[in-house]
């Protein structure tokens, strides 16, 4: 019984059958010249088109394919800082970022960059006057997340973008890993420039993501070479991880409205269970929050002795964040959200998907007091 599909969810075999023909079919550079590279080319060109349909990502709109999302939040922010460094050189975040931008903003603030990290309210959420009073002239980039990874915290884009781009001239970043292919996005009718996701959170393979990006953008490229993906992304183009990828978003975004209803009441049954077990605090609101994500702190058991606890009854849940190598660090996010080092110490995670189903949420229901009461006792 998996919990951890905010780390990775499993390629759907639709999925791997389309990586698997395109490969055969389509195996020639998409850059060459000859027939069996334009073919691979269009099919490339139509997966493009595709993702960015599925986003509602009209002509104002670019997909540049990288690796995934930590690749994507790379060339966003040091490609914009580079390219519009002679405009200004603040750049806004939030605490609760991913480290894939956290860790780019702090390397670029080593530089010649000033940094402003916003707070999140108790609900995990950047709050629009913070952001408000924070922006000035020489702000050229705002990077916020859209779904937190740990909590699953909603920040409305909507207003933040409003707020950057009647106050500023600072193009806006979303790092959209949790929620595209889940949440229902227009990028055509929002404020922002640049989102970044990868294909693996939505049931599509590793090693595939993508920036979509405005148009009018420029981008000073992390990797330089043949100057492929309009320059943003040297380096022969993996027609069948596109295909796919386009595959994985379809299938995940036709069946987007009835998961999310149905994991809406999953993380409800959660929750109550968890409120009902002394010494356990939810981090983070049930309601307008992710329903794909739930953290909670628990006193008086280690977090990893209980997700050892668990995984022996074949129930795999996490702790902090997968997505990072510090196995017993604290929680950033946890910390930012609640002020407490303990809680943010103590806190797991547990996530859910499409595939989730009834039983494995009442299995986990059942396990989990009686397991966080005797891991209690063995440790007094
Ligand atoms: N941003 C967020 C919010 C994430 O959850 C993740 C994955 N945990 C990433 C970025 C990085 O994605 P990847 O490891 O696929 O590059």
């Amino acid at each position: 019984m998996y919990f951890d599909y905010a780390a990775t969810t499993p390629p759907k075999d639709e999925v791997l059958k389309t990586f698997d023909a395109v490969n055969r079919t389509f195996w020639a550079n998409p850059h060459a010249l000859h027939r069996p590279g334009t073919r691979a080319d269009s099919l490339l060109e139509q997966s493009r088109k595709q993702i960015l349909a599925l986003l509602g990502a009209g002509n104002d709109y670019t997909c540049v394919f990288t690796s995934g999302a930590t690749e994507a939040n790379n060339l966003a922010l040091k490609g914009i800082a580079g390219q519009y460094r002679a405009r200004g050189n603040h750049i806004i975040t939030s605490e609760v970022e991913h480290l894939s931008v956290l860790s780019v903003c702090s390397f670029l603030s080593m530089g010649d960059f000033e940094l402003t990290v916003l707070p999140v309210n108790a609900g995990g959420t950047v709050d629009p006057d913070k952001l408000q009073e924070a922006l000035r002239p020489d702000t050229i980039l705002v990077s916020l997340m859209h779904v937190n990874n740990e909590t699953g915290s909603v920040n409305d884009i909507m207003q933040l973008g409003e707020v950057i781009k009647s106050g500023s001239n600072a193009v806006f970043h979303v790092d959209a890993a949790q929620s595209v292919g889940k949440f229902d996005l227009s990028l055509d009718e929002s404020p922002v420039d640049l989102l970044t996701f990868s294909a693996h959170k939505f049931f599509g393979l590793k090693g595939a993501g993508a920036l979509i990006l405005k148009n009018r953008l420029q981008l000073t490229p992390l990797i330089h070479g043949g100057g492929q993906e309009s320059g943003m992304r040297s380096g022969t183009a993996d027609t069948a991880r596109a295909a796919a990828m386009a595959k994985a978003l379809r299938l995940s975004l036709e069946e987007r409205e009835s998961a999310f209803v149905r994991v809406q009441s999953y993380k409800k049954n959660i929750a109550a269970t968890l409120n009902e077990i002394e010494g356990t605090e939810l981090n983070g609101p049930v309601e307008q929050t992710s329903p794909f994500i739930l953290n909670c702190s628990v006193s008086g058991v280690r977090p990893e002795t209980l997700l050892q606890g668990l995984s022996e009854k074949g129930i795999y849940i996490s702790t902090v964040s997968a997505c990072s190598s510090q196995k017993t660090a604290a929680s950033h996010v946890v910390l930012a959200l609640t002020g407490s080092r303990e809680r943010a110490q103590s806190s797991i995670r547990i996530s859910l998907s499409a595939v989730t189903t009834q039983e494995e949420v009442d299995a986990l229901c059942e396990t989990l007091p009686p397991l966080i009461e005797s891991l209690r006792f063995k440790r007094k």
